[in-house]
């Protein structure tokens, strides 16, 4: 029977614009029958649905570490991680303290830069977000009027070594492989088509990446076929989610957009 899945998903808990809450009716809604809630560095979003029990979708524990090489930008997604593992924890609330300290310091180079703009106004955007990041730095700038979209805010001043960019906590991804696997979780290379460098994702196959997230919104049809086909040739695991944060102009703008058949997937113990 068909079954359609979806691995990747943001929610409140970091940048996403939905509540855990409202991303599991909208996976009932449209079908999907399985779905991991992969926040940027927190399991906030995860546990409150845990919390709360229910049994129409699947939801299996995820979250998404980002790590920054000298060049790259590379995240790597943690599922079925163990949420109430020491370390994980004590990495968690270390993460989100840098992510706060990252933002202020982003907002004094983009006053530095002319922008007027303050704490309070990235808050407002951030709401209850455990987690801050860049696309609350960039929804600011634009309620400001600086930009017309959150991905102009990033092309300008936001994106990675850009005037405005300050890089994340420093955790190597040899680092994340090892605490994803040390809580008991399975380490997966999320995008490996934005990684943009063969060399690095080959690198983290050494170091002992176990997946590739092969189906993703940004891959065009041939980068997925090719990560297909480097995932069967080292046995890894084959995975795909739709990145969805619901920010109006982002695609995809619903959940069940980039559809992702069950079928698809291999290797994928849940
Ligand atoms: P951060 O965790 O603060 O580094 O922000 C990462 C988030 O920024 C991810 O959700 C990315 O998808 C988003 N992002 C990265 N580049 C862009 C871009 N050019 N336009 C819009 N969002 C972006
Ligand atoms: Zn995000
Ligand atoms: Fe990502
Ligand atoms: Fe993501």
């Amino acid at each position: 029977m068909l079954m359609l899945v979806d691995l990747h998903i943001h929610t409140t808990a970091s940048d996403g614009r939905l509540s855990p809450r409202v991303v599991v009716d909208q996976a009932k809604k449209c079908g999907i029958g399985c779905i991991a809630i992969t926040d940027h560095d927190t399991l906030a979003g995860y546990l409150s649905l845990e919390r709360s029990g229910q049994s129409d979708v699947t939801i299996i524990p995820g979250i998404e570490f980002s790590t920054d090489l000298p060049k790259h930008e590379v995240h790597i997604l943690g599922y079925g991680i163990n949420s109430k593992d020491a370390e994980l924890c004590r990495y968690i609330e270390l993460l989100a303290e840098s992510r706060r300290r990252r933002v202020a310091k982003m907002i004094a180079k983009l006053q530095k830069l002319s922008f007027e703009i303050e704490e309070v106004d990235v808050a407002r955007c951030a709401g209850k977000a455990i987690s801050l990041g860049r696309p609350h730095v960039a929804q600011a700038l634009v309620d400001k009027g600086y930009f017309a979209s959150s991905h102009e805010a990033f092309e300008a001043v936001l994106g990675k070594n850009k005037s405005a960019y300050v890089p994340h906590y420093k955790l190597t991804p040899q680092e994340v492989i090892a605490l994803i696997k040390n809580s008991g979780g399975v380490p997966v290379l999320a995008h490996p088509g934005l990684v943009g460098c063969d060399t690095v994702v080959m690198q983290l196959i050494r170091d002992g990446i176990k997946g590739l997230e092969v189906y993703h919104p940004k891959h065009s049809r041939m980068e997925s076929e090719h990560y297909l086909e480097l995932a069967e040739q080292y046995g890894l695991i084959v995975s795909g989610g739709s990145d969805y944060h619901a920010i109006p102009g982002r695609y995809p703008e619903t959940l069940g957009e980039f559809r992702i058949e069950k079928a698809w997937l291999r290797r994928f113990p849940w």
